[in-house]
């Protein structure tokens, strides 16, 4: 069998090549139980886990039976998560993954407030905020007073919430049922002292911003409804939350982040900017997102910095799919899309500014900065208005008016779906006469994830096309086991392992020393296009077209322009059915190797039950 000699030469090829970046803690884990938290079976679970296994808990986000663990030393984060996931009683497990600033700028220049004035007055670099309306809200807001105050919560390094600017515009949140540094948690909400925020990365009251990233993204949030430069300073008509995730070099982790989502939903925030992201995927970070969505709080992400496709590269958490994720591109003056920016035509929403921004820097200066990082708070800065214009507006309407009111441009038609740059201006005057709706869609999340191929360790090298098929979240049952199909937990997947990477050549290699006794045998091998790739990235580029082999066929023309949704044509052995399958591209970390998970709701029961039936017979084949 020329072909799979081809398939396994490429296979192991690929799994020296393709390198698995070390981007997340060392011996952490995150783990959500399926059942209630305070069950027994989630007591059951704890008690194991410590006695058996002794991890020790770092903390617990009891609602949602999610825990933080710290392995036993000399444990690795992929066994442990691997063991974890075969557990019958674990919804999902994952390493703790390092999240980082979406900003690789430094700060060149740090002016004082007179200096800014002096550079501000006419300097075109600062075009961006007539583009987006900006004289225009601060001149409808002259006279504004209300006694709401919508919260923006600052997810990222910490405020200077000594600065001047936030000071005499009064704009720091304050908690009220807390003393500042006495040293107790006054208001019993499990953190000491937070008066103005908390800071997770360090675990203390000290906002202090270390890197400077977050004062300047709250001081873009800010700038969109008070002018920065304004004498005497109004009243800002929204508040500031601070809270720290990311240390002194922007960098933090998604347990602390997924802390700070919850705290600021917890503690009254409406909007929470995300100027960070990372490229994994997190069950975790996706279930604090959809808490946003269901507690009223819009969120806004940004798209990323490394000047790529965020439809078939995410970013995470701006590629989550959660329908009021605002995931955010960065444009220039001329609303060209910024040349580090992330784009994506189906995930990344709308442009905003992101070149050049200027707002306020740690130790009561100012200075410029470019990136996602600076784009996603204007956005904020425009749903706090839009909340404060309309204080009972959802999210998802948020998201849907600052959309339609974003100024189309030529240069983002094909890089972001509403091919558009945010108007400040605009949204906000269209908020306030806008009915509001009372729902939203709902959306329930579907653990999805490269993740999940992770657990294919034993399935021979990919040597075959499909090399394994089973159930996952199936009480640890394996194909031949007796759990019936249909019976099992409510999510689960079946994951046919494909070595996307290697078909492709190997097929094109194939069917260049096609023999006549193959040619009838595998009947529909037809490649059209090319797969590039870059393995040391793990980045997927290229595309695939209708494979056949061993009797399954691909047909994955726009698996990467659709954020590495499959859909599928699967032919039995013999070739008497098929099936139509939808899925997703996953990564298996123990192949080094991407496969699919299949969607038990897109796909359907009696498609699974039939590719059940195939298995055996697949592997013959192969
Ligand atoms: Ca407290």
């Amino acid at each position: 069998m020329v072909l799979f000699r081809y398939v396994c030469i490429l296979s192991l090829l690929s799994g020296a090549l393709t390198s698995w970046a070390q981007d997340y803690v060392p011996g952490e884990v995150i783990v959500r139980l399926k059942t209630q938290a305070n069950s027994q079976s989630s007591y059951a679970f704890l008690g194991k886990a410590h006695s058996q296994k002794e991890m020790s808990l770092k903390r617990s986000w009891n609602k949602m039976n999610l825990h933080h663990f710290q392995l036993k030393a000399g444990q690795t984060v992929e066994q442990s998560v691997a063991e974890l996931r075969a557990d019958p009683d674990v919804l999902y497990a994952e390493p703790n993954y390092i999240l980082r600033k979406s900003s690789d700028f430094q700060a060149e220049r740090v002016y004082n407030q007179d200096q800014v004035m002096a550079i501000a007055q006419g300097d075109p670099s600062f075009a961006y905020e007539n583009q987006i309306g900006l004289p225009e809200v601060y001149q409808a807001m002259q006279n504004y007073a209300s006694s709401y105050r919508p919260i923006v919560a600052i997810i990222d390094t910490g405020i200077d919430v000594n600065h001047p600017t936030f000071v005499d515009s009064n704009a720091i949140w304050v908690n009220e049922d807390e003393v500042a540094g006495n040293g107790i948690d006054d208001d019993h909400n499990g953190y000491v002292d937070d008066r103005n925020g908390f800071n997770f990365a360090y675990n203390t009251a000290n906002l202090w911003d270390d890197d400077g990233h977050g004062t300047h993204v709250a001081g873009i949030v800010l700038k969109v409804g008070l002018d920065l430069m304004a004498d005497p300073m109004p009243q800002a008509a929204i508040q500031i939350m601070a809270l720290k995730f990311l240390n002194d070099q922007g960098v933090g982790t998604t347990s602390d982040a997924i802390e700070a989502i919850y705290y600021a939903l917890n503690n009254g925030a409406v909007v929470l900017n995300n100027s960070w992201g990372g490229p994994s995927y997190s069950a975790a970070l996706l279930d604090a997102v959809v808490a946003s969505y269901d507690r009223g709080a819009a969120f806004v992400a940004a798209a990323g910095n490394s000047a790529t496709n965020n439809d078939s590269a995410p970013m995470y958490p701006a590629s989550y799919s959660v329908p009021h994720v605002m995931s955010i591109a960065a444009t220039t003056n001329a609303d060209y899309l910024a040349y580090f920016s992330n784009f994506g035509v189906n995930t990344v929403h709308v442009g905003s500014p992101g070149l050049n921004v200027l707002s306020t820097y740690p130790g009561g200066s100012f200075t410029q900065m470019s990136g996602t990082s600076m784009a996603a708070p204007f956005v904020s800065g425009i749903a706090a208005l839009v909340k404060a214009a309309s204080p009972n507006m959802l999210p998802y309407q948020v998201k849907e008016v600052i959309d339609t009111q974003a100024d189309p441009v030529s240069h983002l038609i094909g890089k972001v779906i509403t091919e558009a740059r945010v108007n400040a201006s605009r949204a906000i005057s269209a908020a306030g006469s806008t009915a509001v709706s009372g729902s939203q869609p709902g959306y329930s999340p579907s653990y999805m994830s490269r993740e999940l191929a992770g657990e294919l360790s034993d399935s021979g090298g990919g040597c075959g096309l499909v090399t394994k098929l089973y159930r996952e979240f199936n009480q640890g049952q394996r194909p031949g086991g007796p759990t019936p199909l249909g019976q099992g937990p409510e999510t689960w997947y079946i994951l046919l392992v494909l070595a996307l990477f290697v078909v492709p050549i190997a097929l094109r290699a194939y069917l260049r020393s096609r023999h006549p006794a193959n040619r009838r045998r595998h009947q529909r091998y037809e490649i059209q296009t090319a797969v590039t790739m870059n393995l040391g990235g793990r980045k997927l580029v290229g595309e695939v077209s209708s494979i056949s082999l061993g009797g399954v066929r691909v047909n994955t023309d726009a698996w990467l322009d659709q954020g590495g949704i499959v859909q599928m044509t699967i032919t039995s052995p013999d070739g008497k059915d098929q099936v139509q399958v939808a899925g997703k591209v996953v990564w298996s970390e123990a192949q080094k190797a991407y496969g699919m998970a299949f969607d038990e709701e897109k796909t359907g029961p009696l498609a699974l039950t039939m590719i059940s039936q195939w298995t055996k017979g697949l592997k013959k084949a192969a």
